[in-house]
């Protein structure tokens, strides 16, 4: 069956009423990043507010949540696919502009093909960041297109569920309404840079000692540092946090600064370093599981190529004994399939589009219909063909 359409969409679904009122308490209510610091990190150089992040990345240059990119693949028997990725125009015009011309007229099936023919077309302009997330909807699309038309879940197209109960993990500096949650690992986020100096490094080895006071031993505690450290400070971190047996040290320092991740190596070979969300395509992945550079890849299915991507950063990382947990994947039907159909997914991230504000219960949760939210301590994709989302053509008007 041949791809008839490749549209990117606005996503006009509608919306979940929050019928519980937030627990007045809930000093991070409302906040998306569900209470990420942004203060005297990554923004401490320039800003020194928390909204620095919201106002220069969600509304001045109007992308964020208001400006998600769907991609619509409609196949010549009307049947269609959804996929999901961000950054607003500028991803849309990719897909539209770009993959979609050289789609048309492809079998739905070719998902190995069409991947690769994607990530070459765009090679000569670069194919990573926005070219990325454009690849990524337009992946993610065609395996929900392909499963729907098969009939069949992703993750049974993947070989079938490998797991019954991943690991979850939840991700905020609200530790105690996590507990609440029933969560059992935990993720908080750094508040102090290198700009902080010792009184930094001593807040920061205050807060995790008091969440390791508060969820024990028995639970895992990580720690994510946003991009925003320098190798000095993380070095110095690393020894600091040592009796609180953290799990990772995550993004410790910026993205594309592979050569410092080394040196991190070299200067602290014991920390068990994760970074990966914003890294692009499988090269950055081999790369630094090649050279054992980092312990846990983190790749996002939405930005880093779409769940075909996430196949081989998955089978690399396997290869090179070592672990790789999806950033956000619990947010999304994307995500739980990828994670629950690969061997090499060992735990579920739960942030941001997963969290509540205190005291509103994860059903409430704003979020594409049909996305599953953490049960009994454990998430588990839905069965229905596809991703399993309950969506309605008519929700996803052409993106303008
Ligand atoms: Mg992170």
């Amino acid at each position: 069956m041949k791809i008839k359409s490749v549209k990117a969409v606005s996503n006009n679904y509608p919306r979940i009423p929050q019928k519980t009122k937030p627990r007045e308490n809930d000093k991070f209510a409302g906040k998306i990043a569900t209470g990420a610091p942004m203060s005297t990190s990554l923004g401490g150089r320039y800003f020194h507010k928390n909204d620095w992040w919201d106002k220069a990345l969600r509304k001045d240059i109007g992308v964020g949540i208001e400006r998600d990119v769907g991609c619509i693949i409609e196949a010549e028997d009307g049947s269609w696919g959804f996929g999901f990725s961000d950054r607003g125009r500028i991803t849309a015009s990719i897909i539209d502009d770009y993959l979609a011309p050289n789609l048309i007229g492809r079998s739905i099936f070719e998902t190995e093909k069409i991947y690769d023919m994607m990530t070459r077309i765009l090679s000569p302009i670069g194919s990573n960041s926005f070219s990325s997330r454009a690849i990524s909807a337009v992946d993610l699309a065609v395996w929900d297109l392909k499963g729907k038309v098969l009939e069949k879940p992703v993750y049974e197209l993947l070989g079938g569920s490998i797991i019954e109960k991943l690991p979850l993990y939840a991700s905020s500096n609200n530790t105690e309404w996590l507990k609440e949650l029933g969560f059992k690992n935990f993720k908080r986020f750094i508040s102090y840079g290198p700009r902080d100096g010792i009184d930094g490094l001593k807040k920061t080895e205050d807060e995790i000692a008091k969440t390791r006071d508060l969820i024990g031993y028995e639970s895992d505690l990580m720690l994510d540092c946003w991009l925003s450290m320098d190798i000095e400070t993380t070095v110095k971190l690393s020894q600091l946090l040592k009796p609180f047996k953290l799990k990772w040290i995550e993004d410790a320092l910026i993205s594309e600064s592979i050569n410092q991740y080394e040196i991190l190596r070299g200067r602290i070979p014991n920390e068990t370093l994760s970074t990966g969300e914003h890294w692009y395509g499988v090269y950055p992945f081999f790369h630094a599981a090649s050279k054992g550079i980092i312990d846990i890849l983190q790749p996002d299915i939405t930005w880093v190529g779409g769940l075909s991507a996430i196949i081989k950063i998955v089978h690399i990382a396997e290869a090179a004994g070592i672990d790789v947990i999806l950033h956000g994947g619990g947010g999304s039907a994307f995500g739980q399939h990828a994670s629950y159909g690969l061997t090499g997914i060992s735990m579920i991230e739960c942030s941001g589009p997963v969290i509540t504000p205190i005291g509103v219960p994860l059903e409430e949760k704003e979020r594409f219909p049909g996305t599953p939210v953490p049960k009994d301590g454990t998430i588990t994709p839905s069965d229905a063909p596809g991703f399993g989302l309950e969506i309605k053509r008519e929700w996803f008007p052409d993106f303008n």
